[in-house]
């Protein structure tokens, strides 16, 4: 009983967040200056409409709204404690396991509320959003000037989060300098800072991916024991006709290779250029692949561009599968990023040391995403093949990334971490 009372809640407190129709596109942020915010959220599903398929973004946004969305965005894992913390935010309130979530995470400190009271349906201002986000992030506070020109009005136990708000570019003033800690924020402020809050938190938590197109045999026999050597997981993108024949990888190997947590995904059914096609036969080409994944109960979530589209691929591919990344892109993906339109590296003969320097190196600082993908490795320090790299190369790689401290994810975990 108890157990469905908690997921009552959850489901219910899920149900005020996000948008009740998934189809549904809100209906009065059209124009709006928080427009590309707000729909990134949206995606996201941090933030929702009503009912009626508004999202009012002029209105103000309650403590609990934001304490539910800050949680969803920073990925906190929801906790609740035996006792509720506050005494006017019982457990069967919607964003109990929220509020409680943040007070386990030491964002909320029940010891600094007036009479043990949250007061979580009414507005939130300035000064505790500040407050919040700072502590979310961990960010030391050192000073205790703000910055602001009315900072001798703001008490001195919130300036410290103020001026980190500021100089991390989290938060602004006002045209004329001041800070106005009491204003409530309304719902497209907090859109901006939530966005803005996600970036941050990617800051120096670079991830990279090593992922092999089209399933030589070469990836198993060299590139895998490298990967083992150093634990770092890595992709296969496959053709389903191709596994199996000769100088490509075999489904036991993918398997042996999934079982040491790599993935396995789509690289469409027969490689063809897809502005050639008709819609039905590029859904042949994303929905026959998958099937042949599953069936052999390989993953099956990621999808890699043949070559690109000419138009925009993303809704079709969305129907088949969670992610996909292109083959022709040349950038780091930042935080959030669309999980559909994924940019990868070609790792191979044109690559040289400095250019992986580089690129490792603005990875760290950006807290983005690096994809890289190859075709096939060869042997020791031999020749490379076209669009492949030999095994010389990759350690080299795996080196310099080893040194950065970067994390080597599948691209499943790393859709995890940094999209929407
Ligand atoms: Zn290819």
């Amino acid at each position: 009983m108890k157990r469905f009372t908690w997921l009552l809640i959850i489901f219910f407190g899920v149900l005020l967040c996000v948008p009740a129709a998934e189809a549904q596109t809100l209906n009065d942020i059209q124009g709006h200056w928080a427009e590309g915010h707000i729909k990134q959220l949206e995606t996201a599903s941090v933030i929702g409409g009503y009912p009626d398929g508004s999202f009012r973004p002029e209105a103000n946004m309650t403590r609990e709204e934001f304490i539910k969305c800050l949680v969803q965005v920073l990925k906190i894992p929801v906790s609740g404690p035996v006792q509720p913390s506050y005494q006017d935010v019982s457990s069967d309130t919607w964003s109990y396991p929220a509020i409680e979530t943040a007070v386990a995470a030491g964002i909320l400190v029940p010891g600094e509320s007036v009479n043990g009271m949250l007061r979580a349906g009414e507005p939130i201002p300035r000064a505790e959003v500040a407050t919040l986000i700072i502590r979310a992030l961990k960010i030391p506070v050192q000073s205790t000037a703000t910055g602001y020109d009315d900072g001798v009005n703001i008490p001195a136990s919130f300036r410290g989060y103020i001026r980190a708000s500021k100089d991390h570019g989290l938060m602004s003033g006002y045209p004329d300098g001041t800070f106005r800690p009491w204003n409530p924020v309304t719902r497209a402020e907090a859109a901006v800072i939530l966005v803005r809050l996600i970036y941050e938190s990617g800051k120096g938590k670079g991830m990279v991916t090593i992922c092999y197109d089209h399933g030589a045999a070469s990836v198993f026999e060299n590139a895998f024991p490298l990967h083992q050597q150093y634990n770092y997981p890595g992709v296969n993108y496959v053709l389903p006709p191709h596994v199996g024949a000769k100088g490509m990888v075999n489904l036991e190997q993918l398997r042996e290779m999934e079982g040491a947590g790599w993935e396995t995904g789509s690289h469409s059914k027969n490689h063809l250029h897809f502005k050639d096609l008709r819609d039905r036969e590029i859904r042949d080409q994303l929905g026959l692949s998958k099937e042949w994944l599953q069936k052999n109960e390989l993953g099956y979530a990621s999808f890699a561009y043949p070559f690109w589209f000419d138009t925009d691929p993303y809704p079709v591919v969305s129907e088949y599968y969670e992610s996909a990344v292109t083959c022709f892109g040349k950038v780091v993906n930042i935080p959030p990023a669309n999980r559909y339109k994924l940019e990868r590296f070609m790792f191979d003969g044109g690559f040289n040391d400095t250019s992986i320097n580089d690129l490792l190196d603005k990875t760290v600082v950006k807290g983005g995403w690096l994809i890289f993908y190859t075709h096939s490795v060869a042997k020791d320090n031999q020749a490379a093949a076209n669009h492949g790299i030999n095994q010389q190369k990759l350690q080299y790689l795996f080196e310099e990334i080893k040194k950065r401290g970067l994390k080597v994810v599948t691209i499943s975990e790393g859709v995890n971490y940094a999209c929407y």
